[in-house]
C-alpha cells in the first residue's frame, strides 16, 4: 500500500510552541488540533497512520534564517520531511536557497508573513534559483485568515509565475488558493499546478468548490495536506476518502504524488 504523506504541517520547538500557539490561535481566531510540538505531531500521524510529513517552516525575519536551518537539521528523520525558509528581503536569499538545496528536499515561501506579492519582480530570481537546484517550493497561495482580505497570492498571479518559471517545482497550498475557489475554478483547473488540500475542508463551502476541484483537477496534482496544528490530520483524511471513490486517484492523492515529488532525483544543477 502506498504510503501516506502529509504535504503540509507546522511544528515549533517545545518552548516556541508554547507561547507561539496561543498567539498565533488568537491572532487567526482559531482553535488548533495540536499544541505545535513536534512531539504531538508524531502522535497524531501514529494515530492517523501517516508515514511522513513535509514540516514547513517561516522565516517571517531574514535573521531567522541560521535557526530554520538548525532545527530543520535536528528534526529530520524519515517521518520528518522539513523545508526550511528564506525571507525575500534577505540580500541573501538566493545564495541561502542553494544552502537549502544542498541539504532539503525543499523551502516554505508566505505572501502575508514574509510581505511579499506572488508575483513582484524581486521573487523571480528566487523562483529561477528554486528552479535551476530542483528546490520543490510550497507556497502559501490564496487568503490568509489571520490577515485582511488582499490579493497578494490569487490564482493569476500564481499563473503569471508559472508561466514565467516553468521549471518550478511549486506545489500551492489550501485547494490553489485559500478562500478564492472560484476563481481557482476558474483560472488553474486543469491545469498541470500541484495544489495541496490542507485547511479547506475546514470551512463553509455552499457553492462545492472543493468538490469540483476535487473531481476536475487531475488527480496527479492534488496532494494530501493539513495544515496541523491547525487542520487535524486524520480528518482530512477521511475527507479525502469520502470524496475520491477510484482507488488509484486516491492513493496519488494521499501519497504517490508526494513521494514522487519528494523522492525523484531532481538532479539539482551546480550552483
Ligand atoms: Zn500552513
Amino acid at each position: 500500500m502506498q504510503p501516506v504523506i502529509d504535504i503540509h504541517t507546522h511544528a515549533f520547538p517545545d518552548e516556541i510552541a508554547a507561547f507561539a500557539m496561543p498567539k498565533l490561535a488568537a491572532e487567526a481566531d482559531l482553535t488548533p488540533a495540536l499544541d505545535g510540538t513536534l512531539g504531538a505531531l508524531l502522535r497524531s500521524m501514529d494515530a492517523a497512520g501517516i508515514a511522513r510529513s513535509v514540516l514547513l517552516s517561516i522565516a517571517t525575519k531574514p535573521s531567522q534564517f541560521d535557526a530554520i536551518m538548525e532545527w530543520s537539521r535536528a528534526i529530520r528523520s524519515d517521518r520528518i520531511e522539513p523545508f526550511p525558509s528564506v525571507h525575500p528581503a534577505d540580500p541573501l536569499a538566493r545564495e541561502r536557497l542553494s544552502m537549502i538545496a544542498a541539504e532539503f528536499r525543499g523551502v516554505k515561501l508566505h505572501p502575508y508573513y514574509q510581505d511579499f506579492q506572488l508575483d513582484e519582480e524581486r521573487l523571480f530570481p528566487l523562483y529561477k534559483r528554486c528552479a535551476d537546484l530542483g528546490l520543490i517550493l510550497l507556497c502559501h497561495t490564496g487568503y490568509d485568515i489571520a490577515f485582511p482580505r488582499d490579493p497578494r497570492a490569487t490564482p493569476e498571479r500564481i499563473l503569471r509565475v508559472v508561466e514565467r518559471v516553468p521549471d518550478l517545482r511549486l506545489i500551492t497550498s489550501h485547494f490553489g488558493a485559500w478562500d478564492d475557489w472560484a476563481a481557482v475554478r476558474k483560472h488553474l483547473l486543469g491545469r498541470p499546478i500541484s495544489m495541496d488540500v490542507s485547511y479547506s475542508f475546514e470551512f463553509p463551502d455552499p457553492d462545492n468548490h472543493l468538490d469540483d476541484i476535487l473531481a476536475r483537477h487531475p488527480p496527479e496534482y492534488i496532494l494530501f495536506g493539513s495544515d496541523s496544528p491547525w487542520g487535524d490530520q486524520r480528518q482530512t483524511i477521511e475527507r479525502i476518502r469520502e470524496r475520491v471513490a477510484d482507488p488509484a486517484a486516491r492513493a496519488a492523492i494521499l501519497g504517490g504524488n508526494a513521494a514522487r515529488l519528494l523522492d525523484a532525483d531532481s538532479s539539482p544543477v551546480a550552483t
